[in-house]
């Protein structure tokens, strides 16, 4: 399988979950990430939202339920689309992954991670494991037909 080194990401993508992490706050807030692999990296087309089933501490992780799990992945199917990976939100925290992060990241899918500040979108990070015992590896991101990194999400994204 094709290892994704660069994730472009759609504008209307980033506005999505600039405007579902938000929402979540002061909550973890996340999502399915979908599109396709392409050269020297991956393509998100659409986000998905998954309800956070963390019931305990759903500000400080996230936890995706297998019926959501499976939802997603029907609905890729059903898209023609590939499940990439997934996105969560950090609220007052860096787009860094955390330990409970890598112990539940798959080898294989996108870990992107935004911050959330006061209940604004900020930062944003990808991530993936290149093995099981591997550690994380920063991806860099652009939005379609730019060229410019994108590192952090605007709220001018959402008008
Ligand atoms: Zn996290």
């Amino acid at each position: 399988m094709t290892t994704p080194r660069t994730v472009t990401i759609d504008a209307s993508v980033l506005a999505a979950i600039a405007l579902a992490a938000n929402e979540a706050y002061p909550n973890e807030g996340c999502g399915a990430l979908l599109g396709e692999l392409v050269a020297g990296g991956a393509h998100v087309s659409r986000t998905l939202p998954i309800p956070n089933s963390e019931a305990g501490t759903p500000r400080v992780r996230f936890a995706v339920a297998p019926r959501d799990y499976l939802a997603v992945e029907r609905e890729a199917d059903r898209l023609g689309a590939r499940l990439l990976g997934f996105w969560h939100s950090h609220p007052d925290h860096p787009a860094l992954p955390s330990g409970t992060d890598r112990a539940y990241a798959w080898e294989g899918l996108l870990t992107v991670i935004v911050s959330v500040r006061n209940g604004e979108s900020a930062e944003i990070g990808a991530f993936e494991i290149l093995g099981a015992e591997e550690p994380f590896t920063a991806l860099g991101i652009l939005e379609s037909g730019s060229l410019v990194p994108v590192t952090r999400l605007s709220p001018h994204a959402l008008v």
